[in-house]
């Protein structure tokens, strides 16, 4: 019979990686504690995809999954192959989540809340007999002879057979992602590779960009130019805010800004294509329409039919077409310059915001000291990893979601089934 505080796994972290890691090896038949410092559990999770939980993207094709993973898709391969995005789909439809799709294959709760999936998650743990025990705040680990023997909570200690990290990156660390498992890793021999804001609003020099923010566009062809030469492209819906520009696809575009932005010699552009469904011929034709339609009427007032109102005064001064103009006596050539001008907006990035901002990091725990079939540790025989802590990269539209819930699952089995092992013994 084990004491109190004694446990076969130990989970630190209560986001969506330590709870399904917790469920997981609970399910399992584990004596599982989950430790989280915040008064609740998920408090990151609830402002994922604006409260409404992007929870995972409904590709199902697991490689392509991994290319959006960049450089280290790879590593991903196995825990997508045991817990991949149909799966969890599944899962929280089990758990009473019914799911849609939105558009890039982006899954939602049905009921646009991502209290609901952190419900059903808490559901799951309580099944399992999970032992919760919030406002508990970890504070690091003993260890013996290439094993962890104790977690250190302030003011007393646990003691488990097992320990899954899943203390999040540092991006918005008023949720609790502070990065102190990550010291704690570095502690226990791991390496960390430096977190830097990944998916991140980016500032912007150009005045016009602020004059213009509020304004929410959606299918923008973003283009990142390094030195005159075409570096990046993504598409999807753009922000214009006081600082700058964010949404979707200024995210996902940001952590290579960044990387350019390093280089002070370097040339750094963004361009829009406002229509990029249209060929420059085709823009053109559609411009020749508008202006037929609004012959008599001014160039400031004959724009309302392509853009929204918003940009049309930034537009209109950078065409270097007057205002006042009677649009019949619009030359070609402005024409021309008009339609370049929407199918290549020009902006200079000048920097990112920080962690505080930021939906995710980059950076973390090296994989290449991780076992991709267990995530346990290739350093320490009884710690295992899951989530943000990882050195994990992806672009918004579900996947960080997806890679919490795969590797939170495979940790919580591996460690589960080492502890049931060493009871047999
Ligand atoms: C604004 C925003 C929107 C997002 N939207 C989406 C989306 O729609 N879809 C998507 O796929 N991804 C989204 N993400 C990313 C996603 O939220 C993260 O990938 C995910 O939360 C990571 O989960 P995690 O469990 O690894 O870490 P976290 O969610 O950060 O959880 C880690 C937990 O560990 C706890 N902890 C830390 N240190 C200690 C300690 N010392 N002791 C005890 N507990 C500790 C923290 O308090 C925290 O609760 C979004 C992120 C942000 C910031």
């Amino acid at each position: 019979m084990k004491k109190r505080n004694q446990f076969d796994v130990a989970v630190i972290g209560g986001g969506p990686a330590g709870m399904m890691a917790a469920g997981r090896a609970a399910e399992l038949g584990a004596r599982v504690i989950l430790v989280e410092k915040n008064p609740e559990l998920g408090k990151k999770l609830l402002i994922t995809g604006g409260g409404r939980c992007n929870l995972t993207n409904a590709e199902t094709d697991a490689r392509k999954f991994i290319e959006k993973l960049g450089k280290n898709g790879k590593f991903f391969f196995s825990p997508i192959a045991a817990f991949g995005t149909r799966q969890a789909i599944d899962f929280f439809e089990g758990l009473g989540v019914k799911t849609k799709m939105e558009d890039r294959k982006r899954v939602f709760p049905v009921s646009n809340d991502a209290a609901d999936v952190l419900e059903a998650l808490k559901s799951y743990m309580e099944k399992g007999g999970v032992t919760i025990a919030t406002e508990a705040t970890a504070a690091g680990f003993n260890k013996k002879e290439g094993r962890l023997t104790h977690l250190n909570l302030r003011g007393s200690e646990i003691e488990a057979q097992a320990y899954i990290l899943a203390t999040g990156g540092r991006s918005r660390p008023e949720t609790g992602a502070t990065g102190e498992g990550l010291k704690w890793a570095s502690a226990l021999g791991h390496t960390i590779l430096n977190p830097f804001p990944a998916l991140v609003p980016l500032k912007i020099s150009d005045g016009w960009v602020k004059q213009t923010q509020g304004l929410s566009m959606d299918n923008i062809e973003v283009t990142l130019r390094v030195n005159g030469k075409k570096d990046s492209v993504r598409t999807g819906n753009i922000l214009f805010t006081h600082f700058g520009m964010s949404g979707p696809a200024i995210l996902d575009i940001s952590k290579r800004v960044g990387e350019v932005l390093k280089d002070k010699t370097t040339e750094v552009l963004l361009t829009l294509d406002l229509k990029p469904a249209l060929s420059v011929t085709q823009l053109d034709e559609r411009v020749q329409k508008d202006f037929k339609k609004y012959q008599n009427k001014t160039f400031r007032n004959s724009l309302d039919d392509l853009l929204p109102r918003k940009l049309i005064p930034a537009i209109v001064k950078m065409s270097q077409i007057n205002p006042n103009k009677p649009v019949h006596e619009i030359t070609r050539e402005d024409r021309l310059r008009l339609v370049k001008l929407l199918k290549d907006l020009r902006m200079s990035p000048i920097g990112l915001l920080g962690f505080d901002k930021a939906i995710a990091s980059s950076g973390g725990v090296d994989l290449a000291e991780v076992d991709t079939k267990t995530m346990r540790s290739k350093i320490l025989d009884n710690l295992y990893f899951a989530g943000d802590v990882l050195d994990i990269d992806a672009p918004t539209g579900g996947f960080n979601l997806q890679l919490c819930w795969s590797t939170g699952y495979v940790a919580g089995e591996a460690a589960a089934r080492q502890t049931v092992e060493r009871d047999e013994l």
